[in-house]
């Protein structure tokens, strides 16, 4: 209430109080702050009330408040139900348009204060008036915008949850007219399952408790049917903090729903598939293991009794029996060689591969004995002695002689074979490249050559069975590697395989391979 009289300042003018009190009043430019008697006519007037009504003081002073209603308050007599409700309450505050001088409108904040003498009779009014017109503006478009949005459903609730407001996407998403639904509680939305689990009470609770909820589920249509919807509750608390309702906006995510569930049964489906595929592969690996190894024995028999044939009956035999006898024992080492990599590769992927601290340098010295003397004096190896690896030993050792092989074998016929084994490391990874001046993948060919009995070349050109860069991949991933070609027709390759590095030796970990 507006301290009229017995109001107490500090004072350093010397002047009285009310006199400071009512300079105070008539210099405040932001509130229309004036007096009226008790038939609503106007005794005083600030600068405020200038500014906000338009009018001068004298122009002012002795005119009724009711000049400042606009016609169809005045039809309903609303200064004189004021002037009426002041002096009964004592006071009491108020919005509503008002009228400036010029015609023009603004929203006003009033607050009414009934002025009594000291033996209690009425002598007139105060009045406050704030121009809220911007605050309403702003207010009217957030409302306009809202109630226009069609794609969210928007709508408030008091604290227990039971609808107050309700938008035309509200509406067109669940159905209810404004009429059905603003007064009850908005668990109505809920499938009866959510009801029985109390969830609407536990959403307001964390809402209330963390300012917001957000969160998805099935909800429920007027007609019963169900929706997907993606909710975000926000409580509303004035500004000492007392809750008075929340906010809730929902989206319609059926749709949305539908397709993710839809690719996620595809995945699914997909996974089936693959699992089954790899199933049907390890079988089929299986099965060639064992044939591969069933046909050893027949192939040494082949191999024996063409050897004793041309040991034992080479007096019986004409030039055309001992090429065929040569075409027997070429065919049966070519099969040789194909039941010892297809064997290597069933072995790859079928035993178990214990991981040690490895030292690169060994390993690529173990494969490098294996390769034959006649490549020594081409090849260059650079590995520093300090590099290890989490590997497998015997494995890499043969990964390694795989891509040796290949580097000294794919090259040009007219030019000598060089090879260049290089080792780097970085980001705990290290990088062991094998690179050739050979003959070159083209781009296309160059994701194939990983897979089995893919080969380039007639093996008349380049002898090969076409598994030693399957026994790569399929080594290099089950040491948890990575392996690459960068090549170029005509330009040489660089085969590289990654591995992890070893840093300091586990000690549960035993130095080296059986
Ligand atoms: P193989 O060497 O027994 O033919 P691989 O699986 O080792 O089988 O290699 C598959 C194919 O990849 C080879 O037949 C060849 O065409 C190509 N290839 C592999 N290494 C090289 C290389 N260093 N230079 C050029 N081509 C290569």
């Amino acid at each position: 209430m507006l301290p009229l009289s017995t109001a107490t300042f500090p004072n350093p003018t010397g002047l009285s109080s009310e006199k400071v009190f009512r300079f105070l009043v008539e210099t405040v430019s932001d509130y229309a702050i004036f007096l009226l008697d008790p038939s609503g006519h106007i005794t005083s007037w600030n600068i405020g009330a200038e500014r906000l009504h338009g009018y001068k003081r004298e122009e002012a002073i002795g005119r009724h408040f009711s000049i400042f209603y606009i016609p169809a308050d005045l039809e309903l007599d609303k200064p004189a139900i004021e002037l009426r409700r002041a002096a009964a309450e004592g006071h009491f505050e108020e919005e509503g348009w008002r009228v400036r001088k010029d015609g023009s409108r603004f929203w006003a904040n009033v607050l009414n204060t009934r002025i009594l003498d000291e033996n209690g009779t009425l002598i007139g009014f105060g009045k406050i008036i704030r121009d809220l017109t911007d605050h309403r503006l702003q207010d009217l478009r957030y409302r306009l915008l809202v109630e226009g949005v069609q794609d969210y459903a928007i709508f408030s609730m008091d604290p227990n949850g039971v609808v107050t407001s309700w938008n035309v996407g509200a509406e067109r998403i669940k159905g209810y007219k404004p009429q059905e639904i603003i007064g009850k509680n908005f668990s109505t939305f809920y499938t009866p399952e959510d009801r029985a689990s109390n969830l609407p009470k536990k959403v307001l609770q964390t809402a209330a408790r963390e300012g917001r909820f957000a969160g998805e589920g099935w909800r429920v249509r007027k007609d019963g049917t169900y929706f997907w919807s993606n909710v975000v509750v926000t409580a509303l608390r004035d500004e000492d903090g007392t809750l008075y309702g929340f906010s809730k906006v929902t989206r319609d995510m059926t749709e949305r729903k539908r397709l993710l569930d839809a690719i996620q049964r595809h995945s699914q489906e997909l996974e089936l598939r693959v699992q089954e595929r790899e199933e049907t592969n390890a079988e089929l690996e299986a099965f060639a293991y064992s044939v591969s190894h069933d046909l050893r024995a027949p192939l040494r028999a082949i191999t024996g009794f063409a050897e004793a044939l041309r040991e034992d009956c080479a007096a019986g035999l004409d030039d055309l029996g001992r090429d065929y006898l040569n075409e027997i024992t070429n065919a049966a080492d070519r099969m040789n060689v194909l039941v010892k990599d297809l064997l290597d590769y069933g072995r790859v992927s079928r035993i178990d591969l214990p991981l040690t601290r490895v030292s690169l340098s060994e390993a690529v010295e173990k494969a490098t004995k294996q390769l034959g003397d006649e490549h020594v004096g081409s090849l260059t190896v650079n590995v520093p002695a300090g590099l290890f690896v989490k590997a497998h030993l015997q494995i890499l050792a043969q990964v390694i002689l795989n891509l040796l092989t290949n580097a000294f074998k794919f090259h040009f016929k007219n030019a000598a074979p060089e090879v260049r084994v290089l080792a780097e490391a970085s980001d705990g990874r290290v990088r062991l490249n094998v690179r050739d001046n050979g003959i070159g993948i083209a781009p296309q060919h160059q994701e194939r050559i990983w897979q089995v009995f893919e080969r380039l070349h007639e093996r008349e050109e380049y002898p090969g069975s076409g598994i030693g860069l399957a026994i790569v991949k399929r080594a290099v991933g089950r040491m948890h590697g990575s392996y690459g070609v960068e090549s170029e027709v005509g330009k040489g390759s660089t085969f590289w395989i990654e591995l992890p590095q070893a840093q300091e030796p586990a000690s549960n970990e035993k130095e080296g391979n059986e």
